[in-house]
């Protein structure tokens, strides 16, 4: 099979891997779309390999012993592979598992880890059936796209009555729009880039703030009778977005951290009374409600998703994305 592959900074190509072969409950799933993530950064460095990506949805092609997934099945397949057993993958939040399986060595495979490639492994557990009638491009937006922003709605509780302040307009604040939006929610953006900027507002955010504004704060502030955000959630990670959010979010309101790394100060969450949550994914018993928002915002998953490359333009894709000027970039392997 083909995979995605670094072979220098800013260099990239196509290499070639055994295809994988199922075992026990885990299948081969025939990769139809990947939707691109942060392996930019890897592409930009320079980091050498071709094992990347983490979000993908295919067709089922192979099992051997799995019984919830069958050959034919529409899946999204999703990230890493937790243990199944232990009390996050028993509730639901099986991405904070700490004792993912090794299916390389389960199934004696070479390869099939990679989500830019044409075929991965995955335990049927983790294979979230897509609705009839949802296109694959739409049912990847249940991974990063609208994944973790679901999640930090959910965690915040954000309804129509929320002003909801998202810093970050790259692929997952963007995805926070759409999501908060779909609430009900009044959104405000904090972005530099004026092609995200502009997405953002298409996708309904009222106002975007660049964060280089000097009363950047202000603008904020003003925007909200003076007390700030009622939820705000952050997908930049950034230094800069933390202290941003801890001015910028009303007293006794909620933070979600959707974007890793930064620094958040015990005494800005103390002194205003803030909920903080930590939002990597959503939990699995809400796959059906964020099935439900994405077979409803189709027009706008269609603004979110800007471009599509086949695997062989693997060096235009990453170029796109290191530019910032797209929202989420999908890849076809078979294409
Ligand atoms: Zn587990
Ligand atoms: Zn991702």
């Amino acid at each position: 099979m083909k995979v995605a592959a670094i072979l220098g900074p800013m260099q990239a190509g196509v290499a070639e891997k055994p295809d994988p072969r199922p075992k026990d409950d885990i299948a081969v799933v025939k990769i139809i779309a990947a939707p691109m993530c942060t392996e930019y950064y890897a592409f930009k460095k320079g980091d050498l390999g071709d094992c990347h990506g983490h979000e993908a949805v295919g067709e089922v092609v192979a099992v051997d012993k799995a019984t919830r997934v069958k050959v034919g099945d529409r899946v999204i397949v999703q990230p890493q592979t937790a243990c199944g057993e232990c009390y996050v993958c028993q509730t639901g939040d099986f991405i904070h598992c700490w004792n993912n399986r090794d299916l390389l060595k389960e199934t004696g495979s070479e390869a099939g880890r990679a989500t830019m490639g044409q075929y991965i492994l995955q335990a049927e557990r983790w294979l979230t059936k897509i609705p009839e009638g949802m296109s694959y491009e739409h049912a990847g937006m249940a991974l990063c796209g609208c994944g973790p922003t679901f999640g930090a709605m959910q965690l915040l509780k954000v309804d129509a009555f929320d002003t909801v302040l998202i810093t970050g307009m790259g692929p997952v604040g963007l995805g926070g729009v759409i999501n908060a939006r779909y609430r009900g929610a009044r959104v405000i953006g904090v972005e530099s880039n004026p092609y995200r900027a502009a997405l953002a507002k298409e996708l309904g955010a009222e106002a975007i703030i660049n964060p280089s504004d000097e009363d950047a704060i202000q603008q904020v502030l003003d925007l909200t009778n003076g007390i700030g955000a009622d939820k705000s959630i952050d997908t930049s990670g950034t230094e800069a977005a933390k202290p941003f959010l801890m001015k910028t979010t009303r007293c006794k309101g909620g933070v979600a951290f959707v974007g890793w790394s930064g620094e958040v100060e015990v005494n800005s969450i103390l002194g205003r009374g803030l909920s903080v949550y930590g939002a990597w994914h959503y939990n699995l018993n809400d796959a059906g409600r964020l099935l439900k928002m994405l077979s409803e915002t189709g027009p706008q998953l269609d603004k979110l998703i800007t471009h599509r490359f086949p695997l062989s333009k693997i060096q235009e894709a990453w170029e796109i994305q290191v530019s910032g000027n797209c929202g989420k970039v999908a890849l076809y392997p078979w294409e």
